[in-house]
């Protein structure tokens, strides 16, 4: 299970631009977008550490953490 305590970062799949920057920039690899023809990439949060990095760097704008 996640920890409760630790933000998670959400992605806005409207936002989202398919550029793929976060999966490449993610530290614990917790981003993957496994299904090619959707659109949605996706974050776990079981590994997810709530950084920041993915958000920093979308140039789209379309991750928060929450
Ligand atoms: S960095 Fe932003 S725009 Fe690019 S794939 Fe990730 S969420 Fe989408
Ligand atoms: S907040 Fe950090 S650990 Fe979590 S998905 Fe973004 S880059 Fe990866």
């Amino acid at each position: 299970m996640a920890d409760p305590e630790v933000k998670t970062a959400k992605i806005d799949e409207d936002a989202c631009l398919e550029c793929g920057m976060c999966v490449a920039n993610c530290p614990m690899e917790a981003i993957d977008n496994p299904d090619d023809t959707h659109t949605a990439y996706w974050v776990d949060a079981d590994k997810c550490t709530g950084c920041g990095l993915c958000e920093e760097n979308c140039p789209a704008d379309a991750i928060d953490l929450y």
